[in-house]
């Protein structure tokens, strides 16, 4: 499906073409969009979050606290995998 977006400096629709910095057919100004826009700023806090939670591994750490994050990964695995294997249990037991 092919989206238009409007040009915010003249006011014309361009359909979208996917290309990077795309101009406006009229005026040539560089079309923003917004989706893309917004879609980005998403990954950005999703990578965000993903630095600030602390049992993410990065290469910088050193051997302990690099092992120290994959206990807590699994440690947390395990903490997840228990609270699932309980709300099952509870779903399946009769009330
Ligand atoms: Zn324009």
């Amino acid at each position: 499906m092919k989206r238009s977006i409007k040009c915010q400096n003249c006011g014309t629709w361009n359909v979208l073409t996917g290309e990077k910095n795309q101009r406006c057919s009229n005026c040539g100004e560089v079309l923003k969009d917004e989706m893309q826009e917004r879609l980005n700023k998403l990954s950005e806090i999703r990578k965000e979050q993903l630095d600030k939670w602390m049992f993410t591994i990065k290469e910088d750490d050193n051997a302990f606290t690099k092992f120290f994050k994959k206990t807590g990964n699994i440690l947390y695995l395990i903490f997840i995998s228990i609270i699932a294997f309980i709300s099952w249990l509870l779903a399946i037991l009769p009330a």
